[in-house]
């Protein structure tokens, strides 16, 4: 504490007046019971402008405080150019201005980047400068006023009142620190410090906030009210619609990619060059023998882009992930929870109901011109599974159901591919033995990579599930969320491209020796990406929740709800289901 007040008057502050006869003040609004009671260490200090996001929703300063979650704001990022530009000492005639200090409080258990303090004879006021036009919002005048009772704390002077300084309006605005407003910034920062200490997510607004709210997708307000209230209340706000991933996709024997001033260049085999900003990427697929630079690497992670790789022939082979979530609770939740039998056994449920009656959809649109009997049979079957699966109440006859459902869908399967040199009988893995096999593996690996990715840019850890528990080294959470997608978005997909003609024959190669496997050459794979990504990028009316979005966003929401199963704000898990 003293360091700041020796370096305040060192550096040009006059003497400033005591205030020990209002003391009552701080006693009356509760700041020495609320010290007394928290019993505050330094770690436990909140920043100002965090403790303040309360007064705008609660749950976004859990959301931003405690998970750490960090959304790119364009509004955020230019305030940060500018306070780089504002470091320094002003001197206005008699005012002199230090700016950008730091300091904390111990009685509130905050710490504040003041803008301005400005000396005006002796006399101190805290000075915040704000980008927009003049307005009288009460966040503005509460972190003035809070800033100005941390300035209270440290330099033992009574601050009456500050300034606001309005850029596009070029108006200085005086703000006046009376009682009702200091009580307001009390219970802003009792209520940051209560969140904290319970540690427990506070409900959503749902309300007309929420249209606003840069958290929006990761809050999900809609979303959990539904799912809390029984798809009784009405959405408050809409969705976002728009939601496009843009994956570079590098299958080029010997490429390379590096970077150069924002730019990613990818330098084929062949020598051809193109280009990139690196901004129109989200996602890296690196096949075969491609090498990327240590810069471009590094840039890309900069920029939250996942690199996932893939062998010659097409296997996930691991990912580099950028460091962008950092909250642990929520992993600790996770591995508690797939710790817990019980708990775990719900969500296999609901995830292999999922998965079937996603494959009996698929069934019953793809079978409609077909009329196949086999096909029908199948549904027929698959219905009685999943009538028969709410009564299981083990992992064993779960798993026993998984495994049956899928036998008589792949059995099926076949029926509905109407173009000649498809030959389908039933599923072979290691190695895929024909085409259809090749395909379907190959955008299993393509999803699983994309799940993995998602999965730790939620926060979550990949490898930890409730339903794949005993795969040991394998991406478990990834793998639970993919079997409800698995019929929706690569079988189907499978079926579009062999029955419109999008994939040939010579898009294969096939190797017999040792034992033979068929793999996607590399026109192959580049054909399949291209219609996984438009695929994956088409807007779809979401089952759940009613608002037409990408299904890739739909498999993101799926996993921060499971991920809210985790900590208990959820009581149960929904899967996605495809009407
Ligand atoms: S979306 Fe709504 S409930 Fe969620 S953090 Fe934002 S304002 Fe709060």
């Amino acid at each position: 504490m003293s360091t700041y007040f020796l370096s305040l008057r060192i550096k040009g502050f006059g003497n400033t007046s005591l205030f020990w006869g209002e003391c009552w003040m701080a006693v009356k609004s509760g700041w020495w019971e609320m010290k007394r009671s928290l019993s505050l260490k330094e770690d436990d200090y909140i920043p100002l402008t965090s403790a303040l996001e309360v007064l705008y929703c609660p749950r976004n300063f859990y959301l931003r405080y405690v998970e750490g979650v960090d959304v790119k704001d364009w509004k955020m990022e230019r305030g940060k150019v500018e306070d780089e530009q504002r470091r320094k000492t002003v001197y206005i005639g008699e005012r002199v201005q230090r700016r950008q200090m730091r300091l904390v409080s111990d009685k509130l258990g905050i710490s504040c980047l003041i803008d301005a303090i400005e000396d005006d004879g002796g006399k101190i006021y805290p000075i915040e400068f704000k980008t927009g036009e003049v307005s009288n919002r009460l966040y503005d005048r509460a972190q003035l006023c809070a800033e100005a009772m941390v300035l209270e704390d440290v330099l033992g002077v009574r601050i009456n009142k500050g300034y606001i300084y309005y850029a596009e309006s070029h108006k200085r605005i005086e703000v006046n620190f009376d009682y009702k407003l200091r009580q307001h910034v009390m219970e802003a920062i009792e209520l940051a410090h209560d969140i904290l200490l319970g540690n427990t997510i506070p409900p959503p607004l749902d309300d007309e906030r929420c249209r606003g709210c840069a958290l929006v997708n990761v809050c999900l307000p809609d979303e959990v009210t539904k799912l809390k209230s029984g798809y009784d209340k009405v959405s408050a706000y809409t969705m976002p619609v728009l939601w496009r991933e843009r994956i570079l996709y590098v299958d080029d024997k010997w490429a390379k990619i590096g970077y150069k001033k924002g730019r990613f260049i990818v330098e084929k085999g062949s020598g051809e060059v193109f280009e990139i900003p690196c901004e129109a990427v989200n996602q890296m697929y690196l096949v075969g023998s491609v090498t990327i630079s240590n810069r471009a690497l590094s840039s890309a992670l900069r920029r939250d882009i996942f690199i996932a790789m893939f062998s010659s022939k097409g296997r996930f082979e691991g990912m580099f992930i950028p460091e962008r979530n950092k909250n642990i609770d929520l992993r600790v939740a996770q591995v508690l929870f797939c710790r817990d039998e019980g708990k775990c056994l719900k969500v296999a449920r609901s995830i292999v109901y999922g998965k079937l009656a996603n494959m009996k959809t698929l069934l019953l649109r793809r079978n409609r011109n077909l009329g196949s009997k086999r096909v029908l049979q199948s549904i027929k079957h698959i219905s009685a599974l999943l009538k028969a699966l709410k009564s299981k109440d083990s992992f064993e006859e779960i798993l026993g159901i998984e495994g049956e459902g899928t036998r008589e869908y792949f059995s099926a399967f076949g029926d509905l591919i109407t173009v000649e040199g498809f030959d389908f009988e039933r599923r072979s893995r290691r190695p895929p033995r024909n085409r259809v096999n090749a395909m379907l593996s190959f955008g299993y690996s393509v999803l699983t990579a994309e799940l993995v990715g998602i999965a730790h840019a939620v926060g979550l850890d990949a490898y930890i599930g409730p339903y794949h528990r005993s795969k040991y080294g394998k991406p478990a959470l990834a793998l639970d969320i993919l079997e409800e997608f698995r019929p929706i978005i690569v079988d189907s997909l499978v079926l579009y491209m062999i029955n419109k003609g999008v994939i040939s024959l010579s898009d294969f190669d096939i190797q017999e020796s040792p034992q033979r496997f068929v793999f996607l050459n590399e026109s192959g794979r580049k054909k399949f990406i291209r219609q996984y990504n438009s695929r994956m990028n088409s807007l779809v009316k979401h089952s759940l929740f009613g608002y037409r979005v990408s299904l890739r966003r739909i498999l993101e929401t799926q996993m921060r709800l499971l991920g809210k199963v985790f900590t208990g704000e959820l009581s149960e898990y929904k899967p996605y289901r495809a009407r």
